[in-house]
């Protein structure tokens, strides 16, 4: 498996992107009054003509070794070369971590692209989040998908049939937080930890340009109240969490990115530096390049820069766009982006290893069945006292990043 610690350099060094979200199409298949890109949809871009695999292939070869690739769109399953895309991720970009969101109205069609993708990229740990908003008639009208429920739930139950022959495979549901259903939290919250073969839970905060802003107008208290009873369920050790090496670490680091969100939601403004641009890109169907996907200024298309993201990132239109995002000009609350802001700021760390020690605590001696871990290999040993299980835990994890670091540090000196 493709390791995460080969990034460790990015902490000190954020010289090059290591994360990509990759927007495949902007065909869809449901209408969610809620999508940012049915906002920007009746907008005139300058192409629309999607990327070719040739094409896509070039702009990969030009990234190097990614952490983490998110493909988004529009209904990514809808792209009839999805699984050539991804294997060219995974052969020239070696992610640890590719990432497929899916309103999941399609399911043998999901199933059948996932197993393919799942047989071909067998070194990246593959995760499918399907859209879960309401229960039953609730996510059927907020997604205008009449039906759509009963989809979403087929397609959970034949990917979760592949869960056992794929090691590599990953079964999440993330639910989007906007003012029609933050009432709707706990009966979904309360559903979602009975599904068996759900490994996560996320929520999202609304966000972007809506063509009906009503829906952003939430109540951060209940937001609140739902992150709470989601950091409650992962203690209680009543909901799951991911089988690859070092899930754990990225529980803990899904529970202090929410709390970080809700901060910045009462405080209305940035509180940590972001490295969108650093070390996060986002690239459209149509070849635009953005640092993220919030900022509307596009750094470039990628068709004007011979493909190559190396010579967008350094070029003269983009250079003070990312100087503004690291003088801190703009926030938001998107959760990709606190991932890498957060695993990758060592100033965090302390609240970081906090949450962690809290949720190694609550499942000790877990024994993870991904091939990640030797199967027989629990995090910690048994017979170690109880009361420093936690802190070995993860003095084993800072002596593995700081050695890495230092090999890093080394390999760049030479
Ligand atoms: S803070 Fe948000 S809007 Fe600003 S660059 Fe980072 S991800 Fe984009």
């Amino acid at each position: 498996m493709y390791s995460l610690l080969r990034h460790t350099g990015s902490i000190l060094w954020k010289r090059r992107p290591i994360q990509l979200t990759f927007f495949v199409t902007r065909k869809c298949n449901a209408r969610c009054p809620f999508c940012f890109y049915l906002y920007s949809a009746g907008k005139p871009e300058k192409r629309t003509e999607e990327l070719s695999l040739n094409e896509i292939q070039k702009i990969s070869l030009s990234m190097g070794k990614l952490l983490w690739v998110a493909f988004s769109g529009g209904e990514i399953y809808l792209r009839k070369d999805l699984v050539e895309i991804s294997r060219v991720f995974f052969d020239q970009n070696k992610p640890s971590i590719m990432l497929y969101p899916t309103n999941g109205l399609l399911p043998e069609l999901i199933r059948d692209k996932t197993k393919q993708i799942l047989r071909n990229c067998n070194k990246s740990v593959i995760v499918v989040k399907l859209s879960v908003d309401g229960l039953n008639g609730t996510h059927d009208s907020l997604r205008n998908t009449p039906g759509g429920f009963a989809k979403v739930m087929e397609t959970y139950r034949l990917l979760g049939r592949l869960l056992d022959k794929y090691p590599n495979f990953e079964l999440g549901i993330n639910t989007l937080f906007c003012s029609a259903n933050q009432d709707k939290m706990d009966e979904i919250i309360d559903f979602v930890k009975d599904l068996e073969d759900i490994k996560t839970h996320t929520i999202s905060m609304v966000r972007g340009n809506l063509l009906d802003p009503h829906y952003k107008e939430v109540d951060y208290r209940k937001y609140d109240h739902a992150i709470d009873r989601l950091e409650d369920n992962l203690k209680n050790k009543t909901s799951n969490i991911y089988r690859f090496r070092g899930a754990r670490l990225k529980a803990a680091q899904d529970i202090l990115q929410r709390r970080m969100i809700h901060q910045t939601l009462v405080a209305q403004k940035r509180l940590i530096p972001c490295y969108a641009g650093k070390l996060n890109l986002v690239l459209t169907e149509s070849g635009e390049v953005y640092p993220c996907e919030i900022l509307a200024t596009s750094l470039g298309n990628i068709r004007d820069h011979d493909y190559d993201m190396k010579r967008i990132i350094r070029s003269k239109r983009s250079r003070p766009i990312i100087q503004s995002i690291l003088d801190g000009r703009c926030y938001c609350t998107h959760e990709c982006y606190y991932i890498t802001n957060i695993l990758f700021n060592p100033r965090l760390y302390p609240a970081l290893a906090k949450k962690y020690c809290r949720l190694v605590s609550a499942h000790p001696g877990r024994v993870a069945v991904s091939p990640f871990r030797p199967k027989n290999k629990p995090l910690l040993a048994h017979n170690q006292n109880r009361l420093f299980k936690p802190l070995t835990a993860v003095l084993q994890s800072f002596k593995l990043l700081i050695s890495r670091t230092f090999f890093n540090i080394y390999k760049g000196l030479e």
